[in-house]
């Protein structure tokens, strides 16, 4: 387990008390901390009550404190910071993330630090199975995965490779990144940064302190990147890493004619075709892939240990997971795809698509999926959402309102088998937030799956009951 050093006696306050909160409780108390936990639902609090010292931050005397420690989720300055922040911000307190303090306990270690607006579980994950299968030692968590202080301590030698959303990377403090990748930016979350600036400065926290023997790599395939690339090249000591799957570059790693080409060191030279990693499909994932390449060589990998990390990446579930292929009907659970953006990247995939979505609608719906709708052959629609995307759809592609995901499967199923089209998808790319019939995102991938999976038993059965 990994034990916080600097606080041994020292008072230290958790706020946020799910898992990353709780896995740094642990930690910290393994270093000597005195500490104590605050969750704002009295639900969680009540399941931790045995695990540890709850206290009412209105109740704290922050001058007795020598550290909040804030799970990611809780807002520190916008809209308004909560009042535990506000409160320990006055007192002088040191506020921290616990990537930070993973990095004050594992100082030997290397860092691989992953953030962007997409793409961050994907790359991240990647960046972890290539290393792994290469023999290296890595813990890969963060936002993705295990908490940051439930790795497994590494010491020198081994390699964290952690994701980073921009509310994680303003509580970075001093760790400065061997290796930091940066994406993708587009406007999101600005409810919690004020304004796209305040977006941008917090992603770009992930190149701070990166000195001379370090690497940037960076997406620059938006003009935000674009600028935060040369800006780095300007002023940064690091060594930048340019990636794109629009155009060439130098000195990177880049897609053309469905290829990945590497220029990291000289002539560019084509080491891959994008259909070798079946698990990656779209174009989306080709620059997750691309990124992905660029850190594990500059992280030593030979050519051919990335390649082959890259070709047997086995995907993240719930999204375009491959979850059964039955009778040549392909069953994909892109659960994760909760606004019409990240369907768009499913639907740019596939030509004959049995598509069930619906849920809680997003502003603006599927209105921009309309490029899109020639690939349909039906439409499957549940929860909150049906009626608003029926009236999307209408007089363009057909569609049923199911009601919930069961139903929606099996008329969805039964459509594509009556149908018997070449590259048949039956598709669960919501475009929707779960809430209004699951409790997150992967509760409704699972259940999904478990459904796929129900299809595949009747269809073992099929045979030996007619
Ligand atoms: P994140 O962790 O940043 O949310 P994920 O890897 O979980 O990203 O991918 C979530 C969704 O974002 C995917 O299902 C896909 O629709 C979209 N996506 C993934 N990678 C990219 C990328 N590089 N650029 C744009 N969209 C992406």
């Amino acid at each position: 387990m990994i034990a916080v050093p600097g606080f041994a006696g020292r008072r230290v306050v958790v706020l946020g008390l799910a898992r990353s909160g709780l896995a740094a409780t642990k930690a910290l108390a393994a270093g000597g901390a005195e500490v104590l936990g605050w969750d704002d639902s009295a639900k969680t609090r009540d399941v931790v009550a045995g695990e540890v010292a709850l206290r009412d931050p209105t109740q704290i005397e922050w001058r007795d404190v020598a550290a909040l420690m804030l799970s990611p989720g809780i807002p520190h300055s916008f809209p308004q910071p909560h009042p535990a922040v506000a409160a320990a911000r006055a007192a002088g307190v040191e506020i921290v993330g616990d990537i930070e303090l993973l990095a004050r306990a594992q100082p030997a270690a290397r860092y691989i630090g992953i953030t962007g607006t997409n793409g961050k579980s994907t790359t991240t994950a990647l960046i972890g199975h290539v290393l792994a299968s290469a023999g290296r030692t890595v813990e890969v968590g963060g936002n993705l995965g295990p908490p940051a202080l439930g790795l497994a301590p590494l010491g020198d030698g081994g390699s964290y490779v952690v994701e980073l959303s921009s509310f994680q990377l303003e509580l970075v403090t001093t760790l400065s990144f061997d290796i930091a990748v940066l994406l993708n930016i587009t406007p999101d979350h600005l409810d919690r940064h004020g304004d796209m600036a305040g977006y941008i400065a917090a992603k770009k926290r992930i190149f701070a302190r990166q000195g001379g023997g370090a690497t940037a790599v960076v997406g620059i395939d938006d003009a935000i990147c674009r600028d935060i690339a040369a800006a780095l090249r300007r002023h940064g000591a690091a060594r930048v890493v340019p990636v794109s799957v629009a155009h060439r570059v130098a000195a990177g790693v880049y897609i053309e004619g469905g290829r990945l080409i590497d220029a990291l060191d000289g002539a560019p030279e084509a080491v891959m075709e994008l259909a070798d990693a079946p698990r990656l499909p779209g174009l989306h994932n080709a620059q997750n892939a691309a990124a992905a390449y660029a850190v594990v060589r500059r992280a030593g990998l030979s050519r051919g240990q990335a390649l082959a990390g890259i070709r047997t990446f086995p995907g993240l579930a719930h999204r375009q997971e491959l979850v059964d292929t039955i009778d040549g009907i392909r069953y994909i659970n892109d659960s994760k795809a909760t606004n019409a953006d990240a369907t768009e990247k499913a639907l740019a995939c596939y030509e004959a698509i049995y598509w069930i979505a619906g849920g809680l609608a997003k502003t603006g719906g599927i209105t921009s999926l309309a490029p899109y709708f020639t690939r349909l052959r039906h439409t499957f629609l549940i929860g909150n959402a049906a009626g608003e995307f029926a009236a999307t759809l209408d007089g363009k592609v057909p569609y049923t309102r199911c009601g919930d995901l069961a139903a929606a499967l099996e008329a969805a199923a039964a459509a594509a088998r009556a149908e018997q089209v070449n590259g048949a998808v039956v598709l669960l790319s919501p475009a929707c937030a779960s809430y209004d019939q699951f409790p997150n995102f992967e509760v409704r991938g699972d259940a999904f799956r478990r459904l796929v999976g129900g299809l595949r038993g009747a269809h073992r059965a099929g045979p030996a009951t007619r």
